[in-house]
């Protein structure tokens, strides 16, 4: 999965909306123009509210809009579940802000609310308490005696209290949940030095250690099977009385209530299914979410990664495993989309020569695929996003994740480019590209191209680069343990970067000239070396698996092409730039690291995994990060972004669907509140 990156793709923005979904058509000057539609909602802390259109929606049949409408609703029936999965008083805590922002009788227009309403928003956003990014815990800007007071004006609320609970009882539990910062304070720890289960706050696992927890699973998995299951992926691993065990997501189980209303909008899916093999897939996941079982599991993303012919498909599940400091457990995400046939002519052309990619790759004969199979790759336009996937959402995703599908079967892979639209027409003349690019030229570059450039790297991360590679025999996918996911995105990106800048782009018709790669390069490596400083907090280190990844390529790059000054570092009136005076040897370099990463990950090189990203990846140069944010800060723009969703109106007669149309509010807290009312399903209240 890619998060939008470079920081802000911001800047780059410009570009031609046309040649973004017309391969065919050759780049022009034109620059991307803004369209009357207000994308940009509101700011708040580091957040942006945006909003997307769904292009094409209107022109589907009536089958096809209530598939899209029945996916969307199970969608959102798993709000509740990745709140939950992310810290285990979630509920509690959202439940308890709603209550008083419903019900608050005292004055609404002092700072102390204002604060109170930007940490609810944050709440919301996060899908909890922690920064959904930084995975550090939320800090408000107001008292306890203040939110004391607003409990207590607050008469109306009905608190989630537990069964014969007091006042004094509940005030003592959920005050240091929110305002003690040695409470619960990462959701994600990466500090190999530490218990990585204890010291996160995430709800994966209950009164096991790391070791516990390692030691269960080594114990039930079978090395010598060539096509395993995805251990622990959908359970949480509890401790009770003394017995380590799994407490399985599925109807009648750790989430019953919420699952079965998905597998309710599931499936009215079923029945208005595209084909007998789309059918087939819904179904199976039903059978899944019944069960419980992961091989069924991976007969649903065996199924569903062959689904290449339905115009309409979608995410919804326990699929990525981010959150889980071992890499196991997945959280709930849900994507709903249609393909944009116009702009996946230029995904196919990339997946149709997968192969041709595979062979030429700067890697090791040995860790090479002999033979690609079913590299898939389409342009998308979402029309739901839930769970994980909302309101911070990615801007491309590649799956099935299990390692032995893709060899067998291969992979999808998509590039949302309703959503990175959205992005660009957002930050259009935000002055970002002004501040940060080296020279007037750059900034040409990046207006011209850097739209193209940004989406064709998705596509290329997504398709080609996930989809690379192979294990050696008896390496264990799980080998790079809490380093596997910056070193798997790294070795996406520099695929993507590697091949970005082949003639053979130009030769197949996928972009105009080598020009296109120059503007990803300098985003790159100004975003990986400098601009995404601005997310990180003054003293932390890196921990965000993407943003590892940008640094620790942009910073081997720099420091192995220093001899030869291939990334110069230059300060003018003050301030830092970075600038590539060789494109081509920047490209060998990205080349020799791709070579290493994949060995690391084909062997199961934990200790050199480790170095690389402990090395480059993690600390941060405090007089620039200082300098960056400072220049960032005058920009006034909110480093952080999501979107709210579109919403169906169903006209009804007799009990019958008559038409289904798309409409895009623009008010983020009401649709919070919308959500929280209509897609609650697990208790906030907490169990005695
Ligand atoms: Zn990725």
């Amino acid at each position: 999965m890619k998060k939008l990156n470079r920081l802000l793709i911001v800047m780059l923005m410009a570009a031609v909306v046309a040649c973004n979904t017309k391969v065919e058509q050759k780049t022009t000057d034109t620059e991307m123009k803004k369209d009357d539609f207000k994308y940009l909602l509101e700011q708040f802390a580091d957040l942006k509210i945006m909003r997307y259109q769904v292009p094409g929606f209107d022109q589907l049949t009536l089958d096809q809009k209530k598939l899209v409408y029945y996916l969307s609703q199970a969608a959102l029936c798993g709000r509740d579940i990745i709140f939950d999965q992310n810290y285990k008083h979630n509920l509690m805590v959202r439940n308890t802000l709603e209550e008083i922002y419903s019900n608050y009788e005292g004055d609404r227009s002092t700072p102390d609310f204002q604060n109170f309403v930007v940490y609810l928003k944050r709440v919301w956003f996060s899908n909890g308490i922690h920064h959904h990014y930084s995975t550090d815990k939320i800090i408000p800007d107001f008292s306890q005696d203040y939110f004391a007071e607003l409990v207590s004006k607050s008469p109306k609320a009905e608190f989630p209290f537990k069964e014969g609970e007091s006042m004094d009882e509940f005030m003592g539990m959920i005050v240091p949940v929110i305002f003690d910062p040695m409470v619960a304070p990462k959701r994600l720890s990466q500090d190999p030095e530490k218990d990585l289960i204890l010291n996160s706050a995430c709800n994966f696992y209950e009164g096991v250690t790391e070791e516990e927890a390692v030691k269960f699973y080594d114990k039930i998995k079978d090395p010598n099977d060539p096509e395993p299951i995805s251990y622990g992926l959908n359970s949480k691993l509890v401790k009770e009385n003394g017995k380590i065990k799994e407490e399985v997501y599925k109807t009648g189980g750790l989430y019953g209530p919420a699952i079965e209303k998905i597998v309710f909008w599931l499936e009215k899916a079923s029945g208005v299914a595209e084909n007998e093999h789309q059918k087939a897939v819904i179904d199976k996941l039903v059978e899944f979410y019944k069960t419980g079982d992961l091989k069924v599991f991976d007969e649903y993303n065996v199924l569903w990664v062959n689904d290449l012919s339905s115009h309409i498909d979608f995410v919804n599940g326990f699929i990525e495993v981010y959150g889980d400091p071992l890499g196991l457990k997945a959280s709930w995400e849900s994507v709903v989309n249609f393909k944009d046939m116009e702009a996946t002519k230029r995904t196919e052309i990339i997946s149709n020569n997968a192969q041709w990619f595979e062979d030429h790759s700067p890697v090791d004969d040995r860790f090479k695929k002999k033979e690609v199979k079913g590299v898939s790759a389409k342009v998308i336009t979402v029309a739901q996003l839930g769970g994980d996937c909302y309101p911070s959402t990615p801007i491309g995703i590649n799956l099935p994740n299990a390692d032995w599908i893709r060899k067998e079967h291969g992979s999808k892979s998509v590039t949302m480019e309703n959503i990175t639209y959205a992005y660009d027409q957002a930050a259009l003349g935000n002055g970002f590209m002004e501040e940060f690019c080296y020279s007037q030229e750059e900034i040409e570059l990046a207006k011209k191209y850097g739209s193209l450039a940004s989406n064709l790297h998705t596509d290329l991360h997504e398709c080609l680069g996930h989809g690379s590679g192979q294990l050696l025999p008896g390496t264990s996918p799980d080998a790079l343990k809490n380093y596997s996911s910056a070193l798997e995105e790294s070795r996406a990106d520099l695929f993507a970067l590697y091949y970005i800048m082949d003639p053979k782009m130009v030769e197949l018709g996928i972009m105009p000239t080598l020009d296109v790669a120059k503007a990803e390069y300098n985003s790159y490596i100004r975003n990986g070396l400098m601009t995404q400083l601005t997310r990180i907090e003054s003293g932390k280190d890196i921990e965000q698996a993407h943003m590892r990844n940008r640094q620790l390529i942009a910073k081997w790059c720099f420091e192995k092409g220093s001899a030869e000054n291939v990334i110069e570092k230059v300060t003018k009136d003050g301030k830092t730039y970075f600038h590539i005076t060789d494109y081509d040897k920047l490209r060998n370099l990205f080349g020799e690291l791709l070579a290493e990463v994949q060995r690391v990950k084909s062997e199961g090189d934990y200790e050199a995994g480790k170095m690389l990203v402990e090395t480059y990846a993690v600390k941060v140069d405090p007089v620039l990060h200082k300098e960056v944010k400072e220049r960032f800060g005058k920009l006034n723009i909110a480093p952080y972004g999501g979107f709210i969703n579109p919403v169906f109106d169903v006209a009804e007669e007799n009990g019958e669907i008559k038409d289904i149309k798309i409409t895009y509010p623009d008010d983020y807290t009401k649709q919070m509140l919308k959500y929280s009312e209509e897609f609650s399903f697990l208790s906030p209240v907490e169990p005695l």
